[in-house]
């Protein structure tokens, strides 16, 4: 009889493994993916939701389209873990593994505040944004950093680089100030001192004022950011929200203390038996000790990493695939014409992160990725 390769997720990690699986196992071995949702969401996209460039549909696909490779998909909210049945509840009911991958991202923690701070992460948030974006014709914009780690390394600064080049096409940079809040102690703190610098520089070509090792205590008082050291005023306020691992596995011993599951950083097995964690629920720590950054490249290598030592180890064949922390190719969003290319070697000591200067293909690369992701993988 065949087994069963459970995937939990279908954002960039699950869609990835189920695609790996369904072309390296056996017929008679059953792929099933579990989501809350009956459609996968590009979240690289979110920003150009933000700034009006993408509307929702043009960044979500349906996950029943991975039926036709052969991978069966349920849409059911997963409830709880459990492991010594080697099975999961959701909503729906029981759902038992031989091999279960967990890619259930990171969870945003809701924190009670008021309306008046909008979510980028999130595409209703992202759309409400949007729209108030379009209203907005003068004052200042806080986009705030609410705890460490948070999913797209480099999305918040895009974000607000892509919010300054809104308001310059439309002509009301003159009258509107941006402030970017973070509690890193330096812009992208997983790089070296340099590329902290030279976003830094970036950013503030632009205009925008840059608060680091700022905590954020609550996310306004009235029209106040409420930091560490004293109240920031503002009008319109971008909250990135606070992360942490997924609630139904939070509980078990393969989670760390904050929630984020505990891999092999080559592997990205657990310490259960036939159990992997991938993409941004799992909490890799870089040799200095940090954990690495969330990013949707890796969390697509680590699920090739395990769909083929998954066929490898089926076939009693030895697992060889390793996951070695190393992205080429990514970019940021500078403006709507210019990105700049981001390089990761995340297990390197020290870790290695690259940032080149804002230039017209690092813009378009990330274009066409988004176009090959949306069609090759759907
Ligand atoms: C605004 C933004 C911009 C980004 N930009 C980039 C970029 O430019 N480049 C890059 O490489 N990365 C980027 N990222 C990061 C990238 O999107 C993530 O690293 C990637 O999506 C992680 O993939 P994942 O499979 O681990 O989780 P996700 O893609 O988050 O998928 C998790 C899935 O699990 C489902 N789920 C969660 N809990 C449950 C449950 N209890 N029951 C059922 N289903 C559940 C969710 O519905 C979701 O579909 C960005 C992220 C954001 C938010």
């Amino acid at each position: 009889m065949g087994r069963t390769v459970l995937i939990l997720g279908g954002g960039t990690g699950g869609v990835v493994a189920g695609h790996v699986l369904a072309k390296v196992l056996p017929k008679t071995d059953r792929v099933a993916l579990v989501d809350r949702s009956a459609v996968h969401l590009f979240r690289a996209g979110l920003p150009l939701v933000v700034t009006g460039r993408r509307r929702p549909e043009d960044i979500s696909r349906s996950l029943d389209s991975l039926e036709k490779l052969g991978v069966q998909f349920i849409q059911a909210e997963v409830e709880e873990f459990i492991p010594e049945n080697k099975a999961v509840r959701t909503d729906q009911g029981f759902l038992s593994y031989d091999s279960l991958i967990i890619a259930l991202g990171a969870e945003q923690e809701l924190s009670p505040g008021p309306s008046s701070v909008y979510n980028p992460y999130d595409l209703q948030g992202a759309q409400q944004l949007a729209q108030e974006l379009a209203k907005f014709r003068q004052g200042e914009i806080v986009l705030f950093i609410s705890g460490l780690p948070f999913p797209g390394a480099i999305a918040p600064y895009e974000i607000a680089l892509l919010v300054d080049a809104y308001f310059r096409r439309r002509g009301l940079r003159r009258k509107i100030r941006i402030t970017f809040v973070t509690p890193e102690s330096r812009l992208l703190e997983f790089a070296s001192p340099y590329y902290s610098k030279k976003l830094r520089g970036i950013m503030e070509k632009r205009g925008i004022r840059i608060l680091t090792g700022r905590q954020v205590h609550s996310l306004a008082k009235g029209s106040s950011l409420v930091l560490s050291d004293g109240d920031l005023p503002g009008d319109l306020f971008i909250g990135i929200p606070r992360h942490r691992g997924p609630s139904p596995i939070r509980g078990s011993i393969i989670a760390d203390p904050s929630g984020w599951l505990i891999v092999d950083p080559t592997t990205l097995s657990t310490s259960l038996p036939d159990v992997y964690a991938i993409g941004d629920a799992a909490g890799i720590r870089s040799p200095a000790g940090t954990y690495i950054p969330k990013v949707g490249f890796f969390a697509h290598y680590q699920a090739e990493v395990v769909a083929r030592n998954l066929a490898l180890s089926y076939a009693n064949k030895k697992p060889r695939f390793r996951f070695v922390g190393g992205a080429k190719g990514a970019s940021m969003l500078a403006s709507f014409r210019q990105g700049c290319f981001v390089s990761a070697d995340v297990y390197a000591t020290p870790p290695k992160v690259t940032l080149s200067s804002p230039n017209p293909l690092a813009y378009l690369t990330k274009m066409l990725f988004e176009r090959y992701w949306l069609k090759a993988w759907f």
